[in-house]
């Protein structure tokens, strides 16, 4: 791309009195906008032709890593592709231009897909009723811990006011419930990745009456599968308390197990991590909270539409797409692939827990420690090779995590293709460290400093022509 003709932003394109478009002739008389709402200088909008605008824009657009340019391993996340077909099917007039205020007549095939999906996710999780008004996982954890108080409440128990996380949890489950009022009990983690069963008893055993749940993901946030569901579920409900299900990683299960054989009471489904929505940058997403038979009552108030419906729409065109008998193929095949990978790679990458995951593992780094080179210089070098980094320095229970999952869409080529230049990085990081860590060296920008980014991020552009004045 050449920068300088097409700029960084906009604004530096834009030349006085240059336009992209040119209006009708007005036959219709014209309206003044009284002076009184009117600005009383011009807005500084950058001048430009159409050509440039599209020539600017797309470059720009080429300069983002999405799954459709490249392989998209990041952990946790569930960065699947994103079939065609959902976003024709999402896009359809009588679908995209509803409104929420619609008469109910005129809405019968939106509200009989949502009805359709509930059914889908009924018959794939093993729970009785889903709300599709969450807005996210996050969103639906909320809502699943208000349902589980609600539940508590309405049977006069006021006591119960702890949800246990393990300390694998993905930071949303500790944070949902402090949103919702609870407190967090820590379970810590035994050296093989999965919850300490002695330690959960000791704490049912102590503070038994006032747990009012357990959060639980499963495969937990290691990618490995919980093998004491059963005993822990029965620990929990023995003391009075429900289980909680983390469905951010339902992806692996899907067809080989369900949350609701499992013990689980309540559950959030991820639809844009798990059904295939485009989710990069932090939206749009769809938290679906499921429960068992009987909770139906206590689902809360927390948004007073269905949610965002295009994300549902395209799970629905991803379930319908797979149909019956495909469906029971991507939790395995999700699963062989994480495990291709780290196999292929666990001779020259640290793996802490070597056993076999699910839909995503995690490495503690590169085996040789000498080499000085970090997680965050191979995800960086990564990036020369056009591939987007695995999810770094999460979980936080190794230094230097590495999280790899490469969801079930893709092929054994583009797998090795992964495999082999993750190889070769490690080959750098021993022959010339250096290279790897000042990597990136053929991406736009180089590294950014993440912190300021984040505290101070520059959103506007500071407009020169009110400089000038
Ligand atoms: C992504 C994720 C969440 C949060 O979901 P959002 O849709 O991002 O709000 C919760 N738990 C786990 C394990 C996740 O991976």
């Amino acid at each position: 791309m050449n920068s300088r003709l097409y700029g960084n932003l906009i604004f530096e394109l834009s030349k006085e009195g240059r336009k992209g478009y040119s209006l009708p002739r007005n036959n219709y008389g014209s309206y003044e906008i009284p002076a009184s709402m009117r600005r009383a200088e011009e807005a500084a909008l950058p001048e430009c032709d159409e050509l440039t605008v599209v020539r600017h824009y797309t470059n720009l657009s080429n300069n983002n890593f999405g799954v459709d340019t490249g392989f998209y391993p990041l952990g946790s996340c569930t960065m699947k592709y994103n079939p065609k077909i959902n976003e024709e099917m999402a896009a359809q007039p009588q679908f995209q231009n509803l409104h929420p205020l619609q008469p109910e007549h005129t809405v019968v095939g939106a509200r009989a897909l949502v009805i359709l999906l509930e059914k889908s996710l009924c018959a794939l999780t093993g729970l009785a009723h889903f709300t599709f008004k969450p807005y996210a996982g996050a969103h639906g954890e909320l809502t699943g811990l208000m349902v589980i108080d609600n539940y508590h409440r309405s049977r006069g128990d006021m006591a119960r006011k702890k949800v246990i996380v393990p300390d694998s949890a993905h930071g949303t489950n500790p944070a949902s419930a402090a949103v919702c009022g609870l407190e967090i009990v820590e379970v810590k983690s035994l050296a093989n990745g999965q919850v300490d069963f002695e330690d959960l008893q000791r704490i049912v055993a102590e503070q038994g009456a006032e747990i009012a749940a357990m959060m639980m993901t499963n495969p937990n946030t290691l990618g490995l599968f919980e093998t004491r569901i059963p005993e822990i579920a029965k620990l929990i409900h023995d003391c009075g308390g429900l289980m909680y299900y983390d469905g951010a990683n339902l992806n692996p299960m899907l067809g080989a197990c369900r949350p609701g054989d499992m013990g689980f009471d309540v559950m959030h489904i991820n639809l844009h991590k798990t059904f295939s929505t485009p989710h990069g940058g932090g939206g749009p997403g769809s938290g679906p909270v499921g429960v068992r038979e009987g909770l139906q009552e206590h689902f809360p108030f927390v948004s007073p539409y269905h949610g965002n419906f295009g994300v549902m729409m395209r799970a629905y065109a991803y379930i319908l797409s797979l149909g019956r008998d495909q469906v029971k193929m991507v939790g395995p095949l999700a699963t062989l692939n994480a495990n291709y990978i780290k196999e292929s790679l666990k001779d020259v990458y640290e793996l802490p827990i070597d056993t076999t995951c699910c839909h995503e593992f995690v490495f503690d780094g590169l085996k040789d420690k000498s080499t000085g080179v970090t997680t965050m210089d191979i995800a960086k070098r990564l990036l020369d090779y056009g591939y987007h980094a695995p999810t770094i320095y999460f979980p936080l229970l190794f230094h230097e995590s590495l999280m790899i999952e490469p969801t079930e869409n893709e092929s054994k080529e583009t797998l090795d293709g992964f495999i082999t230049v993750m190889r070769q990085i490690a080959e750098e990081a021993k022959a010339d460290p250096e290279l790897v860590k000042s990597a990136p060296h053929t991406t736009p920008i180089g590294r950014v400093d993440d912190v300021l980014a984040a505290k101070h991020p520059v959103t506007t552009y500071k407009q020169l022509r009110n400089e000038q004045n």
